[in-house]
């Protein structure tokens, strides 16, 4: 039994999900005639209160497609150190549109309207990069599975109507943020320029992400995937996917936030180690005291079958997701308690 806790990527589809998928109904989606792609998109876009929404191999080219819509080559993005769009997109906002990014020095990868404000270039001074957008990450990845307040939301977008900068969401994981903090999704849509999500990651689908905005925004989007290599044929087998995931799992994402709790809990009894950081859904975050090596609790812990990685030196990372159960969840608390 080998136990995945390196990220919420690992899952696998369940014989239930496969079962869905075979069975879907689809056609040519660069044609816009797959029904099932057809139908997701709605589902999403109604989900969020919004008008249309467009299907996505990755949340990196839904991210990417994004940025692209809302600058300009020489423009400059606002964003946490801790972003995604800006740490693992494999440097797409320079690749592809040709903007720089103005880093905020946030708490947990998540940023104020007091922080943003003060970073937004004076468009008179032309001298610097125009300011044109601001990205915001819920929940955060690398800042350990944070969750906004969604006032904060509420005072960024105004910094943005203020200085007429487009406001995105990186929401990976808002199904997690959406179930942590009970929140209603319509007023996402409301706030919000675009919103990506994805279904591989808490969800459990195989693959597949989608951009969110309204309806002129979301036909250009189709340009700029067509561009991006994005266009696909009869992926309503996909699209599937995603519809059963949003149908089944994402209620139960609070099993993922409890256990990732216990684990902390454990894990801040133990005397090597020296932080655990607070947590909020399903992503843990804990430091090792001096002298104790990130990499040999690692190879330690393998050599039990259980898997997690390192964040660099002391830190580490456990993600816990659908296809870790509560047998194995069992299995790890004991076995963490008793390592020496
Ligand atoms: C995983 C992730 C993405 C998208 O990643 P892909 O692997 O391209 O689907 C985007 N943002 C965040 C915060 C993520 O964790």
């Amino acid at each position: 039994m080998e136990i995945n806790l390196v990220s919420d990527t690992v899952t696998k589809p369940s014989p239930e999900m496969l079962r869905y998928m075979f069975q879907a109904q689809v056609g040519d989606d660069v044609y816009k005639q797959d029904p099932t792609v057809i139908a997701l998109e709605n589902m999403v876009a109604q989900i969020f209160g919004m008008e249309a929404a467009l299907f996505f191999p990755s949340g990196t080219m839904a991210n990417q497609t994004a940025i692209k819509l809302h600058t300009q080559p020489g423009e400059q993005l606002i964003a946490d150190k801790y972003a995604h769009v800006y740490n693992y997109e494999g440097g797409g906002a320079s690749f592809n549109s040709g903007v720089s990014c103005c880093l905020l020095d946030g708490h947990r990868g998540m940023i104020t309207a007091e922080q943003v404000a003060g970073a937004v270039n004076n468009p008179e001074f032309y001298h610097s990069p125009l300011t044109s957008l601001v990205c915001v990450e819920n929940t955060t990845n690398k800042g350990g599975g944070a969750c906004y307040d969604f006032e904060e939301f509420k005072r960024i977008k105004e910094v943005c109507v203020e200085n007429n900068l487009k406001f995105h969401m990186d929401g990976a994981r808002i199904w997690n943020a959406l179930v942590h903090k009970q929140e209603n999704p319509n007023e996402y849509g409301k706030v919000f320029d675009t919103i990506s999500v994805c279904l591989s990651k808490g969800l459990g689908a195989p693959i597949g992400s989608l951009l969110v905005s309204d309806k002129a925004t979301i036909k250009r989007a189709l340009r700029i995937r067509k561009i991006l290599g994005g266009g696909m044929r009869q992926v309503g087998y996909l699209a599937a996917a995603g519809i059963y995931a949003l149908q089944n799992n994402v209620n139960r994402l609070v099993d993922d936030h409890r256990r990732a709790r216990e684990i902390g809990a454990v894990l801040a009894q133990l005397p090597w180690v020296e932080k655990v950081e607070p947590v909020e859904t399903n992503i843990l975050i804990f430091s090792l005291k001096k002298g104790f090596d990130e990499n040999l609790l690692v190879e330690k812990l393998k050599q039990k079958n259980i898997f997690i990685s390192s964040l660099g030196p002391g830190k580490l990372r456990i993600v816990t997701h659908l296809d870790y159960k509560e047998v194995m969840h069992n299995y790890v608390l004991e076995a963490l308690q008793k390592l020496k």
